[in-house]
């Protein structure tokens, strides 16, 4: 480009010297001046020409229409030189022909044409309503200013001389058109990379309209010759046109990225002002406040500013309006939003303080709203909550609020709640969800969970409120969705230790806060202790001893249970093993696992390789598996044959608690089943009749029964009365389960 600039530059210096130098040479050879006068332009033209055909072909269309406009314009002017040439030559008339001037004034439509185009695609691009007002005030002060200055004396001078056609006052109007429309559309492009070439275009028809009025200066005052000093700057004009061609690269490459770029306001406020000035100004050298072009002028562009402040205002209370809507509601759903809600309940937690007036704030999130983005698609997830904030409004009275605070989070205000009040609002909100929603052809069944806290008795802040009712909800989750769930005290504590515990779950192995206790297992007629339960214990640093109860599920939940059940594994057989190796031989040890643990794809892998490395025999060792892996039957099947075939045997723990099928039972490789305690918590004649049938069935089934949690002498003699066969058990009655050391105190060595 710089090349290119550099040969256009030098290029308009030559024609420039060689123009002047041609009617300077020969001024006094009048055929060879008017000669030179009529060739140089036509020469100017052509190379101009030539250089629009680069951005002809490489520009895109819209660009196109602009430059095919303005190449007719300079073609046109080539052409009208083009005419007077041959004219000279052929007719040896030095006159400028009728024609030409026709051809002439075309040339400023063309020109006229090109640049209102232009800003026609601007105004698309722009918002450009005031600064729509502001053209029309430049054109009030040009028009003015033009026709007092020079469209009146051309008029009185047509008056005088029948010669000056009114044709010559057409120069002044198109000349004020194209000045005005270059200059504003250099400003609106001010920001743009095609400013570059609008500064060019603008100089190239600002010294056209110099030119102009200088030309009509001279032709007024009786000056003006063919092949004036003037005459060279009409082409250098249209040479100012085709300089702007060098910067046309730069364009497409702003349109590469610029299909949505910011919108420029095209604020003419500086031409506005000193227009309006100079008028102004104008106005008061004249000869005093008659009535003349310039006060009129001056008088209409005040009216305009002030239709145009009145409009600017309607337009910035529309905006600022526009600005509050979007900045306080959620553009999805309409419904407003966080910034909303942080606002709302400042003042409510003001008022509510105030009047001694309570409010519920109830935190709402759509069970497994993920499932529905990631399998049908985020178009129909976003279709899916807008239906939910209008069911949700429909459930709430129009005094309370609902606003959207995150991807499927809602919350809802209720004012002068009670618990009654929240109740009754959640349950119409579950019962609204119960029914389908349509989205798309889909029949989509979304539910609810809510957590519900109310001010002043769950919190006094908003972000306490708002804990609270997360804290609620997030126990409604746990608590199988669907529902909701109000804060209480209690609540926050059982949940705050569920968090803790299972924050601190896999840090409890590494910091060997876990141990084993052991409990015995006896012959119930002999009451021999033929065998241990391996039990799990955690003592919390802070906590104290959390039963497994309550942090196994958790375990299973999280995963940890895999790791934990393979420590387990392995120091229950190391303890078996060290007994052994003591002295306390033939026991057995009986080891809990979890069905997490169970299903996992290496269980296998793991069991054999901490038989391998504690060396314990297997047929010493017995897995507590509970009912829950008979959901998965074919698997449960294929783990237990192969335990089974490695010699260890398995036993179904808490027999009759969960999901115990009689059916799959029977094709169970069982060898054990273990009866839950509470058949014998109390041991009247509905519960003996319900042990005795298990018994049998195990009898039956060829299967070794054990009785957990036998307490007392009477249970004990109970059971032996309802049994015919041997049994097993285990209970506070023969031993609590107690560390290894302890328990060694009422093993016998063997
Ligand atoms: P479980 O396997 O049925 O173990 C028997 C539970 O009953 C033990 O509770 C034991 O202390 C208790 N128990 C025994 N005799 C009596 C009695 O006479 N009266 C009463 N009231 N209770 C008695 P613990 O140790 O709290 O264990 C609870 C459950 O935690 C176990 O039930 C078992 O399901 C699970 N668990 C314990 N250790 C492990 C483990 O290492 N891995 C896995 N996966 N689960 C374990
Ligand atoms: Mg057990
Ligand atoms: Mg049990």
């Amino acid at each position: 480009m710089q090349k290119r600039k550099r040969n256009t530059i030098i290029f308009i210096i030559l024609y420039l010297t060689a123009f002047y130098g041609w009617l300077w040479f020969f001024t006094n050879d009048s055929w060879l001046h008017v000669f030179g006068a009529a060739l140089f332009p036509v020469i100017g033209a052509g190379v101009a020409l030539s250089s629009f055909i680069r951005p002809y072909r490489i520009l895109s269309w819209e660009h196109r229409v602009f430059i095919l406009l303005l190449t007719l314009g300079i073609f046109l002017h080539l052409l009208s030189n083009l005419i007077w040439l041959l004219n000279l030559l052929i007719n040896g008339e030095k006159d400028y022909p009728d024609l030409s001037f026709i051809i002439w004034i075309t040339v400023y439509i063309f020109f006229l044409a090109s640049l209102i185009y232009k800003l026609k695609r601007l105004y698309k691009s722009l918002s450009m309503a005031p600064f729509r007002f502001n053209i029309s005030i430049f054109m009030i002060a040009a028009v003015s200013i033009s026709f007092h200055y020079l469209i009146n004396p051309i008029i009185a001078l047509s008056a005088e001389h029948q010669s000056f056609a009114a044709f010559f006052i057409l120069y002044p109007i198109l000349d004020i058109g194209i000045g005005f429309i270059s200059i504003n559309i250099f400003y609106m492009t001010r920001y743009t990379v095609e400013n570059k070439a609008f500064l060019f275009l603008s100089l190239g028809f600002l010294t056209q309209i110099i030119t102009d009025t200088l030309y009509i200066y001279l032709l007024i005052s009786g000056q003006y010759e063919n092949g004036s000093w003037i005459d060279p700057l009409w082409t250098l004009a249209i040479l100012f046109l085709a300089f702007s061609n060098i910067y046309v690269d730069k364009y497409e490459e702003e349109k590469k990225w610029s299909s949505n770029s910011y919108p420029q306001q095209g604020d003419n406020g500086l031409f506005l002002n000193l227009s309006v000035i100079f008028l102004a100004f104008l106005v008061m050298q004249g000869n005093g406040w008659r009535w003349n072009a310039l006060i009129i002028g001056l008088v209409s562009s005040i009216i305009v500013i002030v239709i145009r402040q009145i409009f600017v205002m309607k337009q910035h209370r529309e905006l600022l309006h526009d600005l509050w809507y979007h900045a306080y509601h959620d553009k999805l759903t309409g419904l407003f939003n966080r910034s909303s809600y942080l606002l709302d309940i400042k003042s409510l937690i003001q008022f509510s303080e105030e009047h001694q007036k309570k409010f519920a704030i109830m935190l709402l999130d759509f069970d497994r709203f993920k499932n529905i983005n990631d399998t049908l698609g985020h178009g129909i997830g976003d279709r899916l909550l807008q239906e939910c904030s209008v069911r949700l409004k429909q459930s709430i009275s129009p005094n309370n609020r609902v606003y959207r605070v995150g991807g499927d989070e809602f919350i809802i205000i209720l004012q002068d709640a009670t618990e009654e009040i929240c109740t009754t609002v959640a349950n119409t909100i579950l019962k609204n969800f119960s029914k389908v929603l349509s989205v798309h052809n889909y029949q989509i069944s979304i539910t609810p969970s809510i957590g519900i806290s109310i001010y002043p008795d769950n919190g006094n802040t908003s972000e306490i409120l708002l804990k609270n009712a997360d804290t609620s909800m997030y126990l409604a989750k746990n608590k199988g969705r669907n529902q909701y769930e109000l804060y209480s005290s209690e609540l926050n504590e059982k949940m705050a230790r569920k968090m803790q515990i299972e924050n601190d779950l896999s840090q409890a192995l590494a910091n060997n806060e876990l141990l084993l206790h052991y409990q015995p297992k006896v012959k119930l007629q002999s009451r021999e202790i033929i065998g241990v339960e391996a039990l799990l214990r955690w003592k919390h640093p802070i906590l104290g001893d959390i039963p497994p109860d309550e942090f196994i599920p958790l375990a299973e939940e999280t995963g940890h249970v895999v790791q934990i059940g393979e420590w387990v594994l392995y120091k229950a057989f190391k303890q078996l093993n060290t007994w052994n190796k003591n002295g306390y031989s033939n026991l057995l040890m009986c080891v809990n696992v979890s069905a997490r643990q169970f299903q996992h794809g290496d269980f296998l892998k793991i069991v054999k390789k901490v038989l391998e490395e504690t060396e314990v025999n297997p047929k010493d060792i017995e897995l507590e598996i509970t009912e829950s892996i008979m959901q998965n039957f074919k698997d449960s099947t294929r783990i237990l044959n192969e335990l089974r075939n490695m010699g260890i045997r398995s036993s179904i723990d808490d027999f009759g608690t969960g999901y115990s099928s009689l059916s799959v039972l029977k094709d169970l490789p069982i060898q054990v089943i273990k009866i839950d305690r509470s058949f014998i918590k109390v041991l009247k004649d509905k519960d003996i009749a319900m042990v005795k049938t298990i018994m049998d069935i195990g009898n039956n089934l060829d299967l070794n029964v054990v009785i957990e949690g036998i307490e007392t002498e009477e249970q004990l003699t109970t059971l032996l009365e309802i049994s015919n066969r041997t049994i097993y058990g285990q209970g506070y009655l023969f031993g609590k389960p107690l560390p290894a050391e302890a328990l060694e105190k009422v093993l016998c060595k063997k």
